[in-house]
């Protein structure tokens, strides 16, 4: 199979992570998706889980790429199994209201501790 460039937009901060132009704490990879530590912690493990091509939030990435998706699903349950016990939660802000700050779809990997629920 012969790989090509991932899909990227510019002045997006994480395709510019994805292509090493700025610095990240980078814990795990796989071919399409590279997993890295929040700069901004929310919990003892809370990693970001990228897809290397650009997609906007996680419907578009869905619609356009599936198996993209389930990718970047399954680097976000090997992290939790290497920085934790393996349960974790995994969320996808969706648009400014729900929290979204950064337009290149993103999981959030929340684990390593007992998770209350407290959404908003
Ligand atoms: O879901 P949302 O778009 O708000 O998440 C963006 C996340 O990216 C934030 O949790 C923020 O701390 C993180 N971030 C990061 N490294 C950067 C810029 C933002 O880990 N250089």
């Amino acid at each position: 199979m012969t790989s090509t460039a991932p899909r990227t937009e510019p002045d997006c901060l994480f395709c510019r992570i994805v292509a090493g132009g700025l610095p990240a704490d980078v814990v795990a990879t796989s071919e399409r998706a590279i997993a890295f530590r929040d700069i901004n912690p929310q919990a003892p493990v809370h990693v970001l889980v990228v897809p290397r091509d650009h997609h906007g939030d996680i419907a578009q990435l869905a619609a356009a790429d599936p198996a993209l998706l389930a990718d970047v699903v399954a680097l976000a349950d090997e992290v939790a199994g290497e920085q934790a016990d393996g349960q974790f939660r995994l969320i996808f802000n969706s648009g400014p209201r729900a929290g979204q700050s950064v337009f290149h779809v993103h999981g959030h990997v929340i684990a390593g501790a007992e998770l209350g629920w407290t959404p908003a």
